[in-house]
Order: C-alpha cells, then sequence, then structure tokens
C-alpha cells in the first residue's frame, strides 16, 4: 500500500494530500468535537469552519517542510560521509597501488595526525628503535619494545596491539587506518607463511636432489659388477639389444667378444679363491683399459666376459680379440700367478654376417667360445669360420 502511493503520487501531490488531510481534519472534525461546548451565532460558524480548514493546511504545510528539512540536514550528513568515503578509497588506492607497484607489501600511512607511541605513552625508553622518530607506531617496527616487554612482527602482536591504545587512537582516526593496518598483519602473516614455505622448498629441493644422488648410486650398482666394476649380466642384455637395434637401423656392422678364462676352477683351487676374485679383478680391469671409446664390456657370469664393438667389422674383432687373449699373461704377472695358468679362449660373432639379432649373435659367439676351448683353449675363433660339420655337432651337444 505504502509501495503502491509512493510510486503514484509525486513530491507535490503529496503535499497537497496532506494539506488536505490536514485542513479537512481541523476543518471538519474539529468543530465537530467544540461544537457541543460551544454556542454558536449561525452566521459565523462557517467562517469558524472555514478558518479551521486553513489553520489544517498550514499545519499541514508546516509539517511537511519539517520533515523536508530534517530530511534535507541528513542527506548533507550522507553526501559529506560519502565524500569521505570516496576520499579514503582514494587513498586506499593509491597506497596498495604503490604496495603492488614496489613489492613492499607493506602500506604505509604518510598521515601526520597519526599519534606517536613514545609520545602518547609518555615513554623513555631511549633504546627502543621506534622512540623519537616521527610518524612511527611501534606496530610498524619489528623488535620494538613496551613496558619493557620485546615486541615481535605486526601479525605476532596484532591481539596485544588492538589493546594499546596508540593504536586504537591511531585506526579510529580513519577507517581507512584500520583497513590497512589489516592488510598490513594479513601480508605480513601471507610474508611469515611465504618463508616457511620457502625454507621447506629448499629442504625439499636439497632432499630430492640428494635422492636423485642415491637413486644414481642404486641404479649404477644395479648394473654394475661389484667384483670387477664392468656392466653386469642385465645390463649387457639390455645394451645389447639397444646397439643390436641401432646397428640394423643404420646398416652397420656390430661385433661381439666373448672371453671366458680357462681352467680358472684351477686357480680357485690351487690358490684360493681370493686369488681368484683377483685375476677377475685385474681382467676387469684390462678390458676397461683396452676397450674405451666407443667399446662396451661387461661380466657375463663367474669367469666369462663380453665386449660389444659397435661399427667394428669382424676382421677387427678379431685383432681386439687377440689382443686381449694375449695381455692375460701380464694379468699372470700382475696377480703373481705362474704365466701358463692364465689364459683365456675367445668367440668372436658379427651382425649381420653371423646372425641377425642380439639372442643369435650371443649364440654365434657363444658357439665360437666353445670351438676355442675344444681346440685346445688360448685362442681366438670367429664363428663363421666354424665348418658345417663343426657347426652340426654343436647342435648336437654342448658338452666336451
Ligand atoms: P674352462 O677352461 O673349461 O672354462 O674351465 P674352467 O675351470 O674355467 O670352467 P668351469 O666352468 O669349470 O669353472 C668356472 C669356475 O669359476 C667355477 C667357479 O668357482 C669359478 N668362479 C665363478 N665366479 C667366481 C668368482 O666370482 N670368484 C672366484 N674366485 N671364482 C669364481
Ligand atoms: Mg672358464
Ligand atoms: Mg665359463
Amino acid at each position: 500500500m505504502l509501495k503502491f502511493l509512493a510510486q503514484r503520487l509525486s513530491s507535490m501531490r503529496r503535499i497537497f494530500m496532506v494539506m488536505i488531510a490536514f485542513g479537512l481534519t481541523m476543518g471538519l472534525v474539529f468543530p465537530q468535537i467544540v461544537g457541543p461546548f460551544v454556542t454558536w451565532d449561525p452566521d459565523r460558524k462557517i467562517y469558524f469552519r472555514l478558518a479551521c480548514l486553513v489553520a489544517g493546511f498550514l499545519v499541514g504545510t508546516f509539517c511537511y517542510f519539517l520533515v523536508k528539512i530534517t530530511l534535507y540536514q541528513r542527506n548533507m550528513e550522507l553526501a559529506q560521509r560519502k565524500v569521505e568515503l570516496e576520499d579514503a578509497k582514494e587513498k586506499f588506492s593509491t597506497l596498495t597501488h604503490k604496495v603492488i607497484r614496489t613489492q613492499d607489501w607493506n602500506v604505509i600511512f604518510e598521515d601526520p595526525h597519526l599519534p606517536n607511541c613514545w609520545e602518547v605513552k609518555n615513554c623513555s625508553s631511549t633504546a627502543c628503535p621506534v622512540y623519537g622518530r616521527v610518524h612511527v607506531r611501534c606496530w610498524l617496527i619489528a623488535g620494538t619494545f613496551c613496558n619493557e616487554k620485546v615486541q615481535g612482527r605486526f601479525a605476532q602482536k596484532l591481539a596485544d596491539c588492538s589493546e594499546c591504545s596508540v593504536y586504537r587512537q591511531a585506526v579510529g582516526q580513519n577507517p581507512i587506518n584500520e583497513i590497512g593496518e589489516n592488510f598490513n598483519s594479513l601480508m605480513l602473516a601471507v610474508r611469515e607463511k611465504e618463508e616457511l614455505l620457502a625454507a621447506a622448498n629448499d629442504e625439499l629441493k636439497d632432499q630430492y636432489a640428494e635422492l636423485e644422488i642415491l637413486h644414481k648410486q642404486a641404479r649404477e650398482m644395479a648394473d654394475t659388477d661389484l667384483l670387477t666394476g664392468l656392466r653386469n649380466h642385465a645390463h649387457f642384455q639390455h645394451h645389447l639389444r639397444w646397439e643390436v637395434d641401432r646397428a640394423c637401423r643404420q646398416h652397420k656392422p656390430l661385433s661381439l667378444i666373448m672371453l671366458d678364462l680357462d681352467h680358472f676352477k684351477t686357480i680357485n683351487d690351487r690358490f684360493g679363491h681370493q686369488k681368484g676374485d683377483e685375476v677377475l679383478k685385474r681382467v676387469g680391469k684390462l678390458l676397461r683399459n683396452e676397450i674405451r671409446k666407443g667399446g662396451y664390456t661387461a661380466r657375463y657370469g663367474g669367469e666369462e666376459f663380453m665386449v660389444v664393438l659397435p661399427e667394428a667389422p669382424s676382421g677387427e674383432a678379431m685383432i681386439t680379440a687377440d689382443r686381449l687373449r694375449s695381455l692375460m699373461k701380464e694379468v699372470a704377472h700382475e696377480v703373481e700367478l705362474p704365466e701358463n695358468l692364465v689364459s683365456a679362449s675367445v668367440g668372436v660373432g658379427d651382425l649381420p654376417d653371423c646372425a641377425s639379432d642380439a639372442d643369435s649373435l650371443i649364440s654365434a659367439a657363444d658357439t665360437a667360445l666353445l670351438f676355442a676351448k675344444r681346440c685346445g683353449r688360448d685362442r681366438v675363433v670367429y664363428f663363421r669360420d666354424l665348418s658345417g660339420a663343426e657347426l652340426k655337432d654343436r647342435r648336437r651337444t654342448r658338452g666336451w
């Protein structure tokens, strides 16, 4: 109902309505009320009614303007408040923009009217960092002390600050100060969390680097034969397949040398397993030294070793294999064993002449090695040099 009237009636109509309503009330009702107590001169009764009507209009108009003036004053106050708020908004916006631009994350109020804590509290702690400084409040500075109590940063001492008369006076002056201080405390708390996160991140990075090293070491150990330091059987199998794939793709030759120490069991039996270990270590060292750039060496099993020579045709591999065989005498010298006790039989196979894949290449070198043993040991045999009958025999039995 009120909304309907407010929408339909303009201000002037409302004034008119109020005046009419008051005038009618005064002009019609008032004479009725006072009628029984007054003796009317019939000629004058109409003038009295008219006077009441006019008086009603006047009172109505007066009331209306009274309300209007009150509202006008209220509007003026609201407009004033709005201007203040706009100013505050502008000021805060400037401060926050500055904070964001400088990445300082600290709103500084260049407001000369803010109280200085040392003045308000009549403080004489000259050693306090804020003592005597102009426009500086204690909560803006870390490590200040109040009543002999050292204060932390604002974010840490916020509860104490809100009980401090200086702080309350400062933020009470202007709501923007309070917003700014709360923003500062928020940013300090965020910065503290950021620092904690950065420290945790650094620690994680260190741990990750340490883990990576350990992981690398573990992988290295998993791929390495601990006695000789050469790659182990598992690594060899993986590596040979990779090399064979590459050689096939690039249509390049690939040679495999398989080396087995002769009568190694005798060395163990006669001189002990530690001496046997020493021989294996020396052979590992010899292979590492002799097979350098591009080549690959591994301990295949007990006293068996593999050498992979990428891009090497069988002729080159045979020369290398024979050099390795002849160097066994040096190993004997190094481990102080009779020369004739340390020797090796060597089998050589290659791609694409002897085999087409990794398994058949190992098999070719293994077969050649077997015939090197059969033919009296301490020699090198190339798989392709085996006769058809020998190969047939090889297929029939593997024993001696
Ligand atoms: P062949 O000339 O026929 O190869 O004779 P062999 O004695 O070398 O071969 P056999 O297979 O009969 O014996 C291999 C020996 O190698 C048996 C085993 O005790 C020894 N061996 C295997 N691994 C190790 C090791 O890590 N250290 C030592 N000391 N001996 C090992
Ligand atoms: Mg052997
Ligand atoms: Mg063997």
